[in-house]
């Protein structure tokens, strides 16, 4: 059996995702006499990417304004700042073009490859770093980390025992691995999430963050949305704590979806995992509607003679709310008439309709994205070249770092950025 990675290298990079296979490509390029490895644990590189935005990969963002960039991080967005004047979507779009990969924008700002399928992102960078002369190990765990006394690192690693590009078919009924030294100057840590990696980096005197889940759905149980599943209403402003977020939002059979919740649940991550995903909900289905205004257009709704024997539950008085939704809220009337609504009743509906209060009971998944927040304490790394402050030599880039971007494209454009301006300084 060869050894194929007990040699010294100038660079090595843990972790085959985005961040790190461009990290890679950034520095190889820049100065081809590195020799440059990236260990990846599982059998195939990319892994997430190939996954990503239902197979399509919705690679990053048409916002193109650093400024207006950030407002899409809950965490993160101050120290992207910088790092976005120097390398943000615009640029992506540049590199993917300049290596034969076409992007569009969808009506909402996405962006995917014109062919519509992730391999086509994942096969671009495989190749792209082929060229650059990087090599690839799958099939390899970085272990441990420590520093040598003459510079640089040892690594532990855990090697499958047989050629990464053989080793899922030979492998087969068998878990054969060993553990090898590797020897690196600098190292770059783009693990993604990995926590047994994060132990790693705390054990070499970084901070970490403690991960929770970002982007989510809410578990609502509550009469007014009950078998009301893919009902969706346009502009809603939903308040939990002291966040406020707005956008469209869709009732799912478990509670609530849609953008305006993804967008609450990820700036209210910390705060949703402290209460234990338990929290009241407060609901203006009407958006920017305020009560007062709200009550003046159900009184004179009440007032026009032609609603006045017209029934409140199949009359809604505003087009934006479905009318099995509306029916649902204005339940606790009855079975009332526009013209025998008392005052109070059209005080409460209007309080209902702009600040309807719910309970979150629980946290939902988001298949289409699902992203962590935490992760090594930004305050501790270098936002111009992506090093350490506190290990010499050491590199992160991606979601290792206490960063995470809404949904649409936000996620993967923070890991190309803090990659490319990672490769950039262990290139130079
Ligand atoms: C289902 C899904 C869909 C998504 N869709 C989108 C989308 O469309 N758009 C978007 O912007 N974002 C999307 N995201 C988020 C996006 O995938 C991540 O933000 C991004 O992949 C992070 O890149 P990364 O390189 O930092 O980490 P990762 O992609 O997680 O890569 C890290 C790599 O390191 C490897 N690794 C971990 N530990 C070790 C170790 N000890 N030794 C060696 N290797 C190790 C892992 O196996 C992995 O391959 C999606 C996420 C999921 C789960």
């Amino acid at each position: 059996m060869t050894n194929y990675i007990t040699t010294k290298w100038d660079i090595v990079i843990a972790g085959g995702g985005p961040a790190g296979f461009f990290a890679a490509i950034r520095c190889a390029e820049l100065n081809p006499k590195l020799r440059v490895l990236i260990i990846e644990k599982s059998s195939q590189t990319l892994g997430k990417v190939l996954i990503s935005g239902g197979g399509r990969c919705n690679v990053t963002h048409a916002c193109f304004d650093p400024a207006q960039l950030v407002t899409y991080y809950p965490r993160g967005g101050t120290e992207l700042r910088g790092a976005f004047t120097r390398f943000q979507p615009a640029d992506m779009v540049k590199w993917f073009e300049a290596h034969s990969v076409k992007l569009k924008t969808e009506s909402d700002g996405r962006m995917f490859p014109v062919t519509d399928e992730s391999a086509t992102i994942a096969n671009c960078l495989r190749e792209t770093a082929k060229n650059a002369g990087v090599k690839v190990h799958t099939g390899t765990t970085l272990l441990k980390v420590e520093k040598s006394p003459k510079g640089g690192f040892r690594l532990e690693v855990r090697q499958a025992r047989v050629e990464p590009s053989v080793a899922l078919s030979l492998s087969k009924g068998r878990n054969d691995s060993e553990v090898l030294p590797l020897q690196t100057k600098k190292l770059l840590i783009a693990t993604g999430s990995d926590s047994k990696t994060r132990e790693l980096v705390k054990a070499l005197g970084h901070s970490i963050e403690e991960p929770v889940p970002s982007l989510f759905t809410f578990n609502v149980k509550d009469k007014r949305i009950d078998g009301l599943a893919g009902v969706a209403v346009e502009h809603v402003r939903v308040k939990m704590d002291t966040i406020t977020q707005q956008g469209p939002l869709l009732i799912t059979h478990w509670g609530l979806s849609g953008p305006a919740v993804l967008k609450l649940s990820a700036w209210g991550a910390r705060i949703l995992f402290d209460k234990k995903y338990r929290s009241s909900l407060t609901v203006n289905w009407l958006g920017d509607y305020k009560l007062d205004s709200v009550l003046e257009i159900l009184q004179r709704n009440k007032d026009w003679h032609e609603n006045a024997h017209k029934k409140i539950a199949t009359q809604p008085a505003f087009s934006q709310i479905p009318v099995r939704l509306w029916k649902q809220l204005t339940q606790f009337i009855g079975d009332k008439n526009w013209g025998d609504i008392s005052k109070a009743e059209l005080r409460k509906l209007a309080q209902e309709l702009t600040a309807g209060e719910f309970m979150i009971l629980g946290k939902g998944i988001f298949k289409e994205e699902f992203v962590t927040c935490g992760g090594v304490k930004l305050s501790e790394v270098d936002f111009k070249t992506m090093q350490s402050h506190v290990v010499d030599d050491l590199f992160f880039a991606g979601e290792v770092l206490d960063i995470d971007g809404l949904t649409g494209g936000f996620n993967f454009q923070s890991s190309w950025t803090t990659g490319w301006l990672a490769g950039n300084a262990l290139g130079n």
